[in-house]
């Protein structure tokens, strides 16, 4: 059971939580293991420290820190009525002591590796488990705390580690399941990992997904349940299209690719440890827990054409033309050669005679990138666009989707389009002023005008 970061907001998110946990221990013949990410925003707090101290302005990184300080009490405190026990208490004035100490080295510094980076985030997912075990506890109930960096091994890529799945799966048999064996909820943290040499390091941002579905894969989980704010995976991200509808079942590859192309929420490498393990994922909303969720399972047989919308941006797109070189061999080989060569990766690709169209992040770095393809190619670069995803896995055989596509962005120029080669994806490029309005569109044209309301 992973519960993000709304779902363990404040003391009464937490209490709910504890709820959750009890019915499923009560329920089930296995304790359940609890992931957690960190309190609400916490970690983009530690992150906001982390960098006014780079800038070397230590009072605003400890006015942050103070703020943290007290919204983590705060909840300790209503959670255990005022008489936090010893352990507890402790605990978190170490962990407070040690980012101090943190945020004190880099202003002293200057200097914010990946590796402090990560050092100081990992607080966030430390501290609200930390005190949800304790509370748990405090309730009469059997919980362990595990340190997530004993068992989640990963290599040394600071900001994204890359986790050892034999290794983890060894750390995880050894230190978390005798005790969900033994009917002991163990509670750990999402997000966080360490080294072989003991280093911390974290999966990325939103990794606490990822987190439960390594961990699941590991323990051979009957289930991976993502607990967060929304009733499972929509149509599309309710935020921008007020009307996006629930989906009951998503395939393996559908969730992939909502993932990847942007869908918030569930992070873009959940999927890819359920799917080897063949364990099934479960979207749910903590505070509609009898609500509508969604399932998600290697096959899903529906007669839906379009299953849902995700889009990303900022993105830049690239215009690659040689008239010489194009149509000889080997002229795409040497020019993904400088992508992988400059560790940029390419989303979407779309060829012409004498050109090539690319996308990739906005934060590429282009000066470099530009200055090796000029010397075999022309480069046209056209900043601030997105991606718009169209998810189905009956998108090859729907007749007549391209027309409803193009008719409803009539006015809206398509600069790209691209149809992913498992053809459960049709993306397309527009400018990013449009994302919205495309999205929305696209809602009413591709998804509401099947279902007429209800779920998907
Ligand atoms: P958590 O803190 O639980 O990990 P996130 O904020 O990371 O939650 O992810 C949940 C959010 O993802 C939702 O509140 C919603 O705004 C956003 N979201 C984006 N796309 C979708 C989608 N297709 N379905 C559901 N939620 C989505
Ligand atoms: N707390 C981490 C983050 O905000 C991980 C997560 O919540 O998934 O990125
Ligand atoms: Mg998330």
């Amino acid at each position: 059971m992973k519960f993000g970061g709304s779902s363990v907001a404040d003391a009464a998110c937490m209490r709910q939580v504890a709820g959750l946990v009890r019915d499923a221990l009560q329920a089930g013949t296995h304790a359940p293991l609890v992931v957690l990410s960190a309190m609400g925003k916490t970690t983009n707090g530690l992150f906001a420290a982390a960098s006014a101290a780079e800038r070397g302005d230590l009072p605003a990184a400890l006015g942050q820190l103070k703020e943290l300080i007290q919204s983590h009490r705060r909840a300790a405190e209503d959670l255990l009525d005022d008489s936090v026990p010893d352990e507890l208490d402790q605990a978190l004035t170490d962990a407070f002591g040690q980012i101090e100490l943190l945020l004190r080295g880099v202003a002293l510094l200057r200097e914010l590796s990946p590796r402090s980076q990560d050092a100081i985030a990992s607080f966030g997912e430390q501290l609200s488990t930390r005190i949800f075990a304790s509370f748990f506890r405090n309730q009469g109930m059997a919980a362990d705390w595990v340190d997530a960096r004993t068992v989640m091994r990963t290599d040394g890529s600071f900001g994204g580690g890359q986790p050892d799945i034999a290794a983890l799966r060894g750390l995880a048999k050894t230190h978390i399941a005798p005790n969900l064996d033994a009917g002991r909820v163990v509670v750990t943290q999402g997000y966080i990992g360490a080294t072989e040499e003991g280093l911390t390091t974290t999966l990325g941002r939103g990794g606490s997904d990822y987190s439960a579905a390594l961990f699941g894969a590991a323990l051979q989980a009957a289930e991976v349940q993502i607990w967060t704010d929304v009733e499972g995976v929509l149509t599309a991200d309710p935020r921008i299209v007020p009307g996006a509808l629930p989906i009951p079942c998503l395939s393996f590859s559908e969730a992939a690719e909502l993932a990847a192309f942007g869908a918030k929420v569930l992070h873009p490498a959940t999927i890819q440890p359920a799917v080897e393990a063949r364990i099934p994922v479960t979207v749910r909303h903590t505070q509609k827990p009898h609500g509508r969720f969604t399932t998600i399972t290697g096959e899903v047989r529906t007669g839906r054409s379009v299953t849902a919308l995700a889009s990303r941006g900022p993105i830049t797109v690239l215009t690659v033309s040689s008239s010489r070189m194009l149509a000889q061999s080997g002229f795409l080989a040497r020019l993904f050669e400088v992508f992988g060569r400059l560790n940029i990766s390419v989303d979407l690709v779309a060829t012409a005679e004498i050109s090539v169209s690319l996308t990739v992040e906005a934060d590429a770095p282009l000066k470099a990138l530009i200055k090796e393809l000029s010397s075999f190619a022309t480069i046209q670069v056209a900043e601030d666009r997105a991606i718009v995803a169209v998810v189905g896995e009956r998108l090859k055989y729907t007749a007549g989707l391209g027309s409803r596509l193009f008719g409803a962005l009539a006015d809206i120029n398509i600069e790209m389009i691209s149809m992913g080669a498992n053809e459960i994806n049709l993306s397309i490029v527009v400018k990013r002023e449009q994302e919205h309005e495309t999205l929305r569109r696209l809602h009413a044209a591709l998804i509401e005008s099947n279902y007429g309301g209800g779920a998907a």
